[in-house]
């Protein structure tokens, strides 16, 4: 754990440069828009430890899979999101001598990230070997607004010298994967174009043969007026820049400020691209760098307005809620249904930018409750479209007749994952995927979606699940065998509590989807009947299995077990691993982990999480009880259902510190993994554990319901959720809940069992609730 974010509440706030954490901070820092982020590499040249990262959304390759022994049914490739061109690159040398902080004295080294008005700045000053001395300052943003446009503004002033500055801006396809298995360059040049102050590089992906023209201008300034000296062209096939040297008196500051533009075949005909560069930087210079940050900053002041958590008495709590959600968003905009959010978001390589089970059981409510539905909608329809290759994995596996299993990572819609235990076992994916159609009908009340696609999805799915189980003569049930529940840290195991939970949950929900479905549209029900070749006999089957399936429990207990024979291991605290073996998954071996109790993330509690409502408090009790202690948290995803549970089961001391824990997992670097990348997806479960865990939101009956709390030293605390045409702000203090409305419909609220009615444009607040 490290502890070195100043914290503050709309600031992300660096000071020092300590070059062992750079990447821990080009991490944190990183900037996005929905369709391309940037780590925070510096502009200028740095010959120590980095890892270079500027990603495009949808832009992948089918990186060759690395196994060391091939088994039937793996896939071939693993997709990964590409670093792609560098845009970011200014090289700068002062008398011939390159400005590098690797080699050089640094001192006054701030890196500021300005979440309320999504830029990023640093400022440094370099001492270089004979003496001199200059100062920088360099801010950055990917525009929200013009999302294929990133923007620098570059500042270097002379401070004990006068001398020559040479400004180099430039646009680099040469870049790597760190992560390719085999070493390979991803892409190839396709053409160049060049003028005064301009260059365009396209660049094509191997294979997939994705295009990304990169494109740059840059203007000069000296010392405030308008510079335009000699400028120098540098080319190589895959490089362009364009250079330019000015003299300085000592005092005097020379400004680049750069516009680059990233355009994508995906949105764009591949032989109109560089024109197309070419007029959106033109549009974005002729707005001027001034222009382009303050409507960043308004199209920022919207999205706070619709999404921003206050926490009043615990600056650290609040800028962690603020950094979570600035990042969500700067990972995806809900703009494109093509595009979904991979674990790392842009921040980083790992997990290859591609979509796990995340989306659907962590980030969906947050969407549901922060963006117009259709930013929810549109995750949901990335894996409707998906549902042919879907049944195509199920098929590759052996299964048949329309059974979908949906793939662990994707990009695409194929599977990319390559460990059995992963790939073939930890199939509860297809039920957070249904899940989250239930979800977001619940939530938006969107019943259109099922006959529109959820249907179709939910059958394959429900397919899928009566194939996979079997009958067992011993037990007089249906069981499921070898699988992998969401505790990563057993494998192959029979009957996971959670699989059967989800599985069995998945059927009925199917069941009743039909019914609804053939009320309503009678006309859709049956083409989709047609479409699905779907048989009454099937549906009958699914309810049999479902009332005749195999749950594990512990009747002493009174608990789920997550496994069968999980109560034959030696069950020992976690608390009782001294600390110099965690996180267990550096320090010991697998055969050790996977013989041990501990468990990775939330299993059990994870259904009794998605499932709450069929479960009564004394039973959440009970198995949170037993398996908190055995539970390690070393997935990120972990904390944050540990904490909603620790909430609803009154338990503010607990559900306050695995809250701090997530909410703060990347700015203190818990795991020692964030110069990986941020931990995007477990973000939407800090925004979970505050509006679910404290405020105790959910939605039943077509209402928003709310059981609060007030944690740790908070005074009070405010959000913002969308529900149903409402915009509500949420005020919840230690005594009273005020809720105000600036939506367009009436908002129907239940504060701790009690009614209240929130009209457009009103505020009601609850009685006092206050205990005596
Ligand atoms: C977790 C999975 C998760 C993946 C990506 C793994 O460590 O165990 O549940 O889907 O990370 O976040």
């Amino acid at each position: 754990m490290k502890n070195y974010i100043v914290h503050d509440a709309w600031h992300i706030i660096e000071m020092g440069f300590d070059p062992a954490l750079n990447r821990v901070s080009e991490s944190i820092f990183s900037i996005g828009n929905g369709r391309m982020g940037q780590r925070a590499n510096f502009e200028e040249q740095y010959t120590g430890d980095t890892l270079q990262g500027s990603y495009i959304a949808g832009v992948y390759y089918p990186d060759k899979t690395r196994v060391g022994w091939w088994k039937n049914g793996y896939p071939e490739y693993f997709a990964k999101v590409l670093n792609a061109a560098n845009w970011i690159g200014i090289d700068v040398a002062v008398d011939g001598v390159p400005l590098d902080l690797h080699t050089m004295q640094v001192s006054h080294f701030k890196r500021v990230l300005h979440m309320k008005e999504g830029y990023l700045l640093r400022q440094f000053t370099a001492r270089f070997p004979d003496g001199k001395e200059v100062e920088v300052e360099a801010i950055r943003f990917c525009s929200l607004v013009d999302d294929e446009c990133g923007v620098i503004r570059y500042r270097i002033t002379a401070k004990n010298f006068s001398g020559t500055v040479a400004m180099t801006p430039y646009i680099d396809g040469g870049v790597r994967n760190a992560d390719s298995n085999y070493d390979e360059l991803f892409w190839e040049p396709v053409a160049k174009r060049g003028s005064e102050h301009r260059a365009l590089l396209t660049m094509r992906t191997k294979k997939t043969d994705f295009w990304v023209t990169t494109g740059m201008h840059y203007e000069l300034t000296h010392d405030g007026g308008n510079l335009t000296p000699r400028e120098v062209a540098i080319e190589r096939e895959d490089y362009m820049a364009r250079s330019v040297t000015v003299e300085i008196l000592e005092g005097e500051t020379v400004e680049v400020r750069k516009y680059a533009v990233n355009l994508s075949s995906e949105n764009h005909p591949k032989p109109e691209m560089a024109d197309r560069a070419g007029q959106l930087l033109d549009r974005v210079v002729g707005k001027g760098f001034d222009c382009l940050l303050t409507e960043q900053a308004d199209a920022w002041g919207l999205k706070w307005a619709e999404s921003d958590v206050s926490i009043e008495g615990d600056v650290a709590a609040q800028q962690a809620i603020r950094f979570n959600i600035f990042q969500l968003h700067q990972t995806y905009t809900g703009e494109d249904d093509r595009l979904n959010i991979g674990p790392k978001g842009f921040t980083g390589e790992k997990y290859g930018g591609s979509t796990y089970w995340d989306t659907e059981a962590y980030c969906l409510p947050f969407y549901l409750a922060t963006a117009p539905p259709r930013v929810a909608r549109n995750l949901l329809v990335y894996r409707y479209k998906h549902l042919p290759k879907a049944i195509a994995n199920a098929e590759k596996l052996g299964f048949g007749a329309g059974a979908a299993l949906y793939p662990m990572v994707t990009i695409n819609g194929e599977e990319c994952h390559n460990e059995w235990e992963i790939t073939f076992e930890e199939i509860h994916r297809n039920g957070a995927i249904a899940f989250a159609i239930y979800n977001y009908i619940r939530y938006t009340g969107d019943t259109s979606y099922l006959a529109q696609y959820g249907l179709e999805v939910l059958i394959g799915i429900a397919r899928f699940w009566a194939q996979r189980v079997n009958w067992s003569e011993v037990r007089q049930r249906y069981v499921m065998l070898g699988v992998t529940g969401p505790n990563e840290y057993e494998n192959n195991v029979n009957n996971n509590w959670y699989t059967n939970t989800i599985a069995s949950w998945c059927l009925e929900y199917t069941i009743s989807a039909l019914g609804e479905v053939r009320e309503s549209n009678a006309e859709r029900y049956a083409a989709i009947v047609a479409k699905t070749a779907l048989q009454t006999s099937e549906t009958d089957r699914w309810a049999m299995i479902r009332s005749q399936l195999y749950y594990p429990v512990d009747e002493a207990r009174g608990i789920f077990l997550q496994q069968d024979g999980f109560l034959d291991k030696a069950l020992v605290p976690a608390t009782d691993i001294p600390d110099e073996q965690r996180p267990l998954n550096q320090h010991w071996s697998w055969d050790r982990i996977l013989r041990s109790c501990y468990i990775k993330q939330a299993d059990v509690l994870q259904g009794l999480y998605l499932l709450e409502d069929r479960f009564d408090v004394e039973t959440i009790r009970r198995n949170y009880d037993f398996y908190e202690p055995l539970t390690v948290h070393e997935s990120s995803l972990s904390p944050c259902v540990h904490a909603i549970l620790a909430a609803r089961l009154g338990d503010e001391a607990r559900a306050y510190q695995f809250y701090l824990r997530t909410a703060r997992l990347d700015l203190d670097d818990y795991n020692n993994d964030t110069e990986d990348g941020l931990h995007i997806t477990s973000m939407a479960g800090t925004w979970m554990s505050v509006v679910e865990g404290f405020a105790g939101m959910r939605v039943r009956d077509g209402r928003l319901h709310f059981n609060p709390m007030v944690p740790g030293k908070w005074t009070s605390y405010t959000f913002r959720v969308r529900f149903r045409g409402a915009l509500l702000t949420v005020h919840i203090t230690p005594k009273a809940v005020t809720f105000s409305n600036d939506g367009e419909q009436p908002a129907s609220i239940t504060v701790f069992g009690e009614h209240l009615a929130v009209d457009k444009k009103a505020t009601v607040a609850t009685p006092n609730y206050e205990k005596a």
